[in-house]
């Protein structure tokens, strides 16, 4: 079975997703967009603790994703970084099974088109007055309910459902 990574978008950096159990990548690009000095640091010794690598993705993949926005109307408003960030996890795909983490809804659109697995930062699909989150209980990262996994892909606690009033 092919190796199980994960690929950050700014939202996903900036949110504090950093997984531990798996491989996290990114693209030069995501890490200039990281302004705020909280996330910097952050960032920067994940990069040290090599928590995070860099890579850029192959020309294919980046035709193929401009193929697909075409294709889809051009109603997707995607960044030279966004496109950029799809096409290294089309090229991801020959190696392993990547999950773009992003809260982008153009982003995610295109995921969508493409069959590839996202999930959003924190609190995606809550809806309605009351809605459920999952929570770490270690690092207290928060998961949207419909989070898949026991424990957290950050630091391995289990996690347990919360009700949350809106
Ligand atoms: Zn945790």
């Amino acid at each position: 079975m092919k190796e199980k990574v994960y690929v950050l978008d700014a939202s996903g950096i900036i949110g504090g997703f950093i997984s531990s159990k798996h491989k996290n990548i990114t693209i030069n690009g995501v890490l200039s967009e990281i302004k705020d000095l909280k996330s910097q640091i952050s960032l920067q010794s994940a990069l040290d603790e090599g928590k995070i690598m860099v890579k850029e993705p192959d020309n294919d993949s980046v035709n193929q994703v401009k193929s697909a926005i075409h294709n889809s109307g051009d109603i997707l408003r995607l960044s030279e970084v966004d496109i950029s960030l799809v096409a290294l996890a089309v090229t991801l795909l020959k190696n392993y099974h990547p999950t773009v983490v992003t809260d982008d809804y153009s982003i995610q659109n295109i995921l969508k088109i493409l069959k590839i697995p996202y999930q959003g930062v924190m609190t995606e699909g809550i809806t309605g007055i009351y809605g459920w989150i999952k929570i770490c209980r270690g690092c207290r990262h928060q998961y949207p309910s419909g989070y898949q996994e026991e424990d957290c892909e950050i630091c391995g606690s289990p996690v347990y459902r919360k009700r949350i009033k809106k």
